[in-house]
This record gives structure tokens, sequence and C-alpha cells, in this order.
């Protein structure tokens, strides 16, 4: 019962069993994966923050 090891996970902090159960380990998800990577702040930064973030919205709907 008590072998199993847990760990936190370094992004959002959530208990991950540290074992074939969870590959992404230590992080419990890809997605929390790619955050530390830093590729999901990447994403973040093409986005203006400065401005109207509404009006960038209406932008990217008439582009389609
Ligand atoms: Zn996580």
């Amino acid at each position: 019962m008590s072998d199993v090891t847990t760990v936190s996970c370094p992004t959002c902090g959530k208990t991950v069993v540290w074992g074939e159960v969870s590959p992404f380990r230590p992080f419990c998800c890809k997605r929390c994966q790619l955050i530390d990577l830093g590729e999901w702040a990447a994403e973040e930064k093409r986005i203006p923050s400065e401005g109207d973030l509404s009006d960038s919205d209406d932008w990217s709907e008439n582009q389609q």
C-alpha cells in the first residue's frame, strides 16, 4: 500500500503518482509539462497585452 510514491506537479501542485500510470511525471498531464517548458508561456506572449482585447477578438473572427 505505502509503496506508492507521489509527487506534486510543479505546475499546478496536483498529486501525481510516480509510476507507469503517470507518463508525464513529475507533471500531472502534458499541458502542465508544456507550461513548465515555457511553450505555453510563449504562446501567450504572442497575444498583445496592450489595447482593447475585445477588439482583437473581433479581428480574429473577421479573419474566418
Ligand atoms: Zn499539473
